[in-house]
């Protein structure tokens, strides 16, 4: 199974290009789509679970044409959104069991066993009788999952899961998805490369609609090997550096700035090579040097 999107582009009231031309094939376990805010993600997710449609372009998945059979492509797509925030007084077991309910599994017995199941996949079964305005962002998000996993889906898509949790709570949450995409297509929209580090086989860097990469991190990795320069420089000293070379990234390492330049060769004296990262990657791509 492979989704196949091609030539996707809209444009929204206003002149926003949103999606520009994309083609993407997205392949059975974890994709990443990397973008900074803006760039045309949520765009897309929504396209592709068939919330909104685009000016032209078309998606397959497998044999499925998803933009003109949605409802069937309903049936075998998980969707968590990024806003997916309404949180009623109710508690988790028996949320699911209502949401099982609409997405059409009516029998009783059977709704409660694939509820069951779902409490115990997202480690929430201890929890499920609390009620979900108590529940953390963890666990929230986990929620949020198992929701999605009604049905067994084929695709499931998360637009930016792991804004606001702590650094325990998305590691519990990478290995949850980890585990999902072993057989279905995960679809993860994320502006945290770490994100996509950890847990992607593919990705895409998408930017003002366009995808300026598509393919596996480490062929991103060797794209741009031996041109990252990094130097530790002066606070004062940052205005400068950043008018006079392709500076594409500035941390502090023990409270001095060090930046990063994008160049062929050293910069000048004092630069030492760097074996790049995919955030090096991500923000040479989207200032247009790579
Ligand atoms: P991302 O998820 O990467 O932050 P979005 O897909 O939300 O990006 O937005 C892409 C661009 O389209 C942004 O410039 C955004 O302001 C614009 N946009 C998104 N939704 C709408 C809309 N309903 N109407 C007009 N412009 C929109």
């Amino acid at each position: 199974m492979e989704l196949r999107i091609q030539g996707l582009t809209k444009v929204y009231k206003g002149g926003v290009r949103a999606l520009d031309d994309v083609s993407l094939t997205i392949p059975c376990g974890l994709y990443g789509l990397l973008g900074p805010n803006g760039a045309g993600k949520s765009t897309l997710m929504r396209t592709i679970a068939t919330l909104q449609d685009p000016d032209s372009g078309s998606i397959r998945l497998g044999d499925l044409d998803v933009l003109r059979r949605k409802e069937e492509v309903r049936k075998t797509l998980g969707y968590l959104p990024q806003d997916f925030g309404v949180y009623p007084r109710v508690n988790a077991e028996d949320m699911l069991s209502h949401i099982a309910l609409l997405k059409g599994i009516v029998k009783r017995k059977e709704r409660k066993e694939a509820v069951h199941a779902l409490l115990h996949r997202v480690n929430l079964w201890d929890h499920r009788r609390k009620l979900l305005t108590g529940f953390s962002g963890g666990m929230r998000q986990r929620f949020g999952i198992a929701q999605a996993l009604i049905g067994s889906p084929e695709l499931l898509i998360v637009d930016e899961p792991t804004a606001g949790l702590d650094p325990g709570e998305r590691n519990r949450f990478y290995n949850l998805l980890a585990e999902i995409g072993e057989n279905v297509i995960v679809i993860l929209s994320t502006h945290i490369v770490q994100d996509v580090m950890e847990l992607c086989s593919n990705m895409a860097i998408i930017h003002q609609g366009r995808v300026l990469f598509a393919g596996a991190p480490d062929r991103a990795l060797e794209g741009i090997a031996g041109r990252i320069w990094q130097k530790s420089i002066q606070r004062d000293d940052v205005k400068e550096y950043t008018s006079r070379f392709p500076v594409i990234s500035t941390k502090l390492s023990a409270g001095r700035p060090q930046i990063h330049v994008f160049a062929d060769s050293s910069p000048e004296a004092g630069f030492v090579p760097v074996a790049p990262d995919l955030e090096d990657v991500f923000f040479a791509s989207i200032a247009g040097l790579h």
